[in-house]
């Protein structure tokens, strides 16, 4: 059986929780079994970034708020196997400018390490 692949999505938000989605999801690329996935390139309907994300068989979209911007990048073209995770609706963490603040940003570490391990051990 081929291995499969994982796809993430960092919404990358221009605030404390979209700048952790990015940090987060650095922690576990690898570029083999997982891959970053572009989440502008999505809903911009760019060819390239659509066909490399649908080379991936699952995908963790990882929003830092309720705009949920990633999910809907992944809605867009189609993909609909996903699973969704909102840093400040799943983990509490308030919205805020201060790009410098990573308050949580452990707990969503665990929760997307959980996600994975999950996804490839079923
Ligand atoms: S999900 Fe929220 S934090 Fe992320 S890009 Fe959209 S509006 Fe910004």
């Amino acid at each position: 059986m081929a291995t499969r692949k994982l796809g993430i999505l960092p919404c990358q938000g221009a605030c404390n929780v979209g700048n952790m989605t990015h940090k987060v999801a650095l922690k576990f690329v690898d570029n083999e079994k997982i891959s970053m996935v572009c989440s502008l390139g999505l809903p911009l309907a760019i060819p390239s970034i659509i066909d490399m994300a649908k080379a991936n068989d699952h995908f963790i979209a990882l929003n830092g708020c309720p705009m949920k911007c990633s999910s809907k990048a992944l809605d867009k073209v189609g993909i609909t196997d996903y699973e969704e995770i909102v840093l400040t609706g799943d983990f509490g963490i308030a919205k805020n400018k201060n790009f410098a603040d990573e308050t949580g940003m452990d707990e969503v570490e665990a929760k997307v390490k959980n996600s994975i391990e999950k996804y490839f051990a079923s």
